[in-house]
């Protein structure tokens, strides 16, 4: 396959540089040249297909002059080794659940993905490839756990002190082998920021082979086309509207559905459900894209005011804002709103959700209050992930798996990093 970046159209490269380089020089974003649609006798038999089956045929198609049938299978039998299932609350809606991860979140699906990915592309490599990423918590948890142990690999993991979760940071801090978790002294952008420095220091990551793993990365945007298609083969092709809900921060997760969507599933919306970041519902009102400052919210996982996956959400439309628009709302629900959307799922259905499931959930209800359709809203969290929102009292309700029990038995370990590119720079140097 042959990807160009969106941002200068002329840059064109393989898979393998997309993938290993994450991200382009000149800036911009990596798209593939084609999407590929898949064949009539393909939608015949998804119905019958696991999750696996369909991934094999949907990685085939995308990536197969480049990778071959049995690397693909090993690829995707490990990335995709827990159940995705959709759980119907009422007559038009229904929960993806794709929290069923060992971290936790939707996350894993991606990371698991690209490592295997790496770890076909870099068979042949003799040089070490440092992997740096930075994070608010769920993408560092899924990185640390999917990239553990993957030979000639090491992971820099960057989250801010003290704002992560107590599960997140367990998950980030007792990886160990080969992934050094930071603990910077700042927030989460002060983290991207040391981050993008390192980048953009040429000498540095030339010398130690730096990619990134954020979800910018073409290898872990693309596995989410999976659950996509299995959730709708799930729900049983009725001929019915079928809008999906997506809670979206980045728009990473958005992005893989209209991509599916490209591929020839029938998804007739996309609900892209987000919090009080409010810079995609505005564009779709005014035409305009002017991104705020980001605001803190419950659903952290989510404050991002400027996604960068817009452009190739935009791409995928052909940058055409009246296609765009004819096929995706957007709602900006604040925290509020989302506290009492936890009640009502709760109250009505006896389902805990997680804050960011339940924005998701909230953005499809209100679709539904303007257009008959039948409904799937994305569960990207198990709940006891963010008990500092839901509260402890979950563990009542929902047991917290073994996997998380045992973690609590490991070595926390981590370095303290002043927010600062010196240190963070003579601290990549002085272990290479
Ligand atoms: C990352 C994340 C999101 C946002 O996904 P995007 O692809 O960035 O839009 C939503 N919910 C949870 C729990 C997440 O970890």
């Amino acid at each position: 396959m042959i990807l160009h970046n969106l941002g200068d159209k002329s840059e064109r490269v393989t898979l393998r540089q997309a993938v290993l380089g994450g991200q382009p020089e000149k800036p911009g974003l990596y798209m593939p040249l084609t999407i590929p649609v898949l064949p009539e006798k393909f939608y015949r038999k998804l119905p019958r297909m696991t999750l696996c089956e369909s991934g094999f045929e949907l990685t085939k198609a995308m990536m197969g002059d480049d990778i071959g049938d049995s690397d693909i299978a090993e690829i995707i039998a490990r990335s995709l080794n827990f159940p995705v299932p959709l759980v119907q609350l009422e007559e038009d809606i229904h929960v993806l659940e794709l929290f069923h991860g060992p971290t936790l979140a939707f996350k894993d699906i991606g990371a698991r993905f690209m490592a295997a990915l790496f770890e076909y592309l870099l068979r042949n490599e003799t040089r070490e490839t440092t992997v740096i990423t930075a994070t608010s918590g769920d993408t560092g948890s899924a990185v640390a756990n999917a990239f553990r142990d993957l030979e000639g690999v090491r992971v820099i993991i960057l989250f801010p002190s003290g704002r992560v979760s107590s599960i997140q940071e367990l998950m980030l801090t007792t990886a160990g082998g080969n992934v050094t978790a930071l603990e910077v002294d700042g927030d989460f952008d002060a983290c991207q920021r040391l981050v993008k420095q390192a980048f953009a220091d040429r000498e540095l990551s030339l010398q130690l082979n730096l990619t990134s793993a954020n979800s910018i990365n073409f290898g872990r945007l693309f596995p989410q086309v999976f659950y996509y298609f299995y959730g709708m083969s799930q729900l049983g092709f009725t001929g019915k509207r079928v809008a999906v809900s997506v809670p979206s921060g980045n728009f990473g997760n958005l992005t893989a559905g209209v991509m599916a969507k490209r591929m020839g599933l029938g998804i007739s919306t996309f609900v892209a459900s987000t919090n009080a970041n409010d810079t995609f519902a505005r564009y779709l009102q005014s035409g305009k894209y002017e991104p705020h400052e980001s605001i803190q919210t419950l659903t952290n996982a989510m404050d991002v005011s400027d996604p960068s996956n817009f452009r190739r959400l935009l791409y995928l439309f052909d940058d055409d804002f009246s296609k765009l628009s004819a096929h995706v709302r957007c709602y900006s629900l604040n925290d509020s709103q989302t506290l009492a959307a936890m009640d009502e799922i709760c109250g009505k259905f006896s389902y805990t959700a997680d804050p960011h499931t339940a924005v998701a959930y909230l953005g499809l209800k209100k679709y539904q209050e303007t257009v008959s359709a039948s409904g799937i809203f994305l569960a990207t969290a198990h709940p006891v992930k963010f008990m500092n929102v839901t509260g402890n009292e979950v563990l009542n309700r929902i047991p917290v798996p073994s996997f998380i029990q045992d973690l609590k038995l490991r070595e926390k370990k981590s370095v303290r990093l002043a927010s600062s590119y010196e240190d963070l720079k003579s601290f990549l140097l002085s272990r290479s």
